[in-house]
């Protein structure tokens, strides 16, 4: 393994800057490791590499030209295939895009752009971000750096994975129910959804309009905040996107105390279902975030319970929506057109064809729920329900700074075993969807390993709409204070490749 891929993003931008390395020599060490590490783990569906060394090079020639370079130049970023990339593949882990090039960027593809951030590809993912395992992608699973026959988490296990293989030190995701920060908490690394209408979804191919959230991946609490830095911001292309200044994620990483800060325990997160080694490995980091100065309290969101099913009828319903428009006449894949039969036919044979197990059973799902006679008493009553977690999380936030909880409540599982189970496969994102209902912002990052499979485990952070810079500042003073007491960070115990 060589030095430059182990170096965090802002090493890497500080490195290109002074001129240490040229941004070619990064892109060329990430390629390569690519190359020789991506057959095992599938991180990738599609590698940019004449893209990456074109992007690479203008960022030299611009650092030769006198130019200023910004805080990301030349650092190379794995990109989750849902967003759309102009003249490079965008599938969504499904086989009915398969050949579609977009016709345009997405407005986070053309940010990290104009940040000269170079995109080295695109990554797996669970079809259409359906999915807790990345096993649903059409493209096959992706592994786990950290043991390959286990799952990287899902939707965005292609981008976690990328992180933890030392394909790519930044990674983007989206967090519908929790698809940045599961995958992110098993694989020992950060995820930040960030709060809801504050990353352009623009470009972005949606899933559920109401949840749906793109966000930065890395391997450090500064790393995403640089990149969460970049990305986010009002988008005029985007009518959910919030036109108010982003708090300073950047300087609230830097900061590391807590000091004087309120952090309230969700009680509803523990009991049954919960490994002991997360939950030693969770409690060990609420002990430490008191010793840092932090006052911990208890405290219950009763509503939280009613997430999982409330999110199983309003993503599906949404997605039922969103998903009509793959028709076969607009986009990638197009069945059985042989001049016999009509539109309405070559439109079912393509999605029948197009559409793998679980994306069909959302489309049945919501379209049931959203149906007349049915829609009061299923979909309806979800939106209730939403309002009460979203009271819940008010009720919270009036008396602490930040909620914590575990990430998920088991370490990475075994590829297959929850396979054929959907029930199984939802509870991984028990604790993450509850901050997408209510559209707050919520970090996962690593707080140590499970003692009974030596697997990573996340710690969850929560904090009120807008109050993104909370995350950061807790989550950079429990990283710090965790790698002096390893000596290390948690991915140099380093994974199975
Ligand atoms: N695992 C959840 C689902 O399958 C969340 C996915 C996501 O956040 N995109 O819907």
């Amino acid at each position: 393994m060589t030095e430059l891929i182990k170096y965090t993003a802002a090493e890497t931008a500080a490195a290109i800057a002074k001129g240490e390395v040229t941004a070619v020599e990064v892109a060329r060490a990430h390629l390569d490791r690519i190359d020789a590490v991506d057959k095992k783990v599938n991180a990738f569906l599609h590698v940019d590499h004449e893209g990456a060394l074109a992007a690479a090079r203008a960022v030299d020639a611009k650092r030769a030209s006198g130019a200023e370079l910004g805080p990301l130049a030349g650092v190379p970023l794995a990109l989750k295939d849902v967003f759309t990339t102009r003249g490079m593949p965008t599938t969504c882990g499904s086989k009915i895009l398969e050949g579609w090039v977009p016709p345009y960027d997405a407005t986070l593809t053309k940010r990290l752009k104009d940040a000269d951030v170079v995109i080295l590809g695109k990554t797996n993912m669970d079809e259409f971000a359906m999915g807790s395992s990345t096993e649903n992608s059409a493209y096959g699973p992706t592994g786990n750096p950290w043991d390959l026959t286990r799952i990287p988490g899902g939707s965005g296990g292609g981008s976690a994975a990328a992180l933890a293989a030392f394909e790519a030190p930044l990674a983007i995701g989206t967090d519908t129910g929790g698809s940045i920060r599961q995958p992110g908490a098993v694989t020992g690394t950060v995820g930040v959804k960030p709060t809801y209408g504050s990353v352009s979804r623009y470009g972005l191919v949606a899933f559920s309009s109401s949840l749906d959230q793109g966000g930065p991946c890395a391997r450090t609490v500064l790393d995403t905040a640089l990149l969460h830095e970049a990305i986010a911001g009002h988008d005029p292309l985007d009518s959910t996107s919030i036109d108010a200044p982003v708090p300073d994620v950047v300087a609230a990483a830097r900061t590391r105390d807590v000091r004087g800060m309120r952090i309230g325990v969700v009680k509803e997160f523990a009991g049954e279902g919960y490994q002991a080694g997360v939950m030693q490995r969770f409690e060990e980091s609420v002990a430490l975030l008191r010793e840092l100065g932090a006052e911990v309290v208890e405290v219950s969101c009763p509503s939280f319970t009613l997430a999982l099913p409330a999110y199983y009828l309003i993503a599906p319903s949404e997605a039922s929506s969103n998903l009509a428009r793959f028709d076969a006449m607009r986009y990638g894949l197009r069945v059985g057109d042989d001049g016999t039969r009509s539109a309405e036919q070559v439109t079912a044979l393509t999605r029948e064809a197009g559409f793998g197990p679980e994306v069909k059973r959302r489309i049945i799902l919501g379209t049931y729920a959203l149906s007349s006679g049915y829609y009061d008493a299923y979909y309806g009553s979800a939106q209730k329900v939403r309002t009460l977690i979203s009271r819940d999380f008010d009720a919270a936030f009036a008396g602490v700074d930040v909620l914590v909880s575990p990430t998920t409540p088991t370490t990475a599982f075994p590829i297959g075993e929850r396979a054929d189970d959907p029930m199984a496969m939802y509870l991984a994102d028990l604790c993450t969807i509850p901050s997408n209902l209510a559209g707050n912002a919520a970090m996962s990052l690593p707080c140590g390993l499970a003692p009974e499979d030596n697997l990573p485990v996340g710690l969850q952070i929560i904090a009120p709409a807008m109050a993104d810079d909370r995350l950061y500042r807790v989550g950079g003073a429990v990283e710090a204070a965790l790698n002096d007491k390893w000596g290390h960070a948690l991915l140099e115990e380093a994974p199975a490749l």
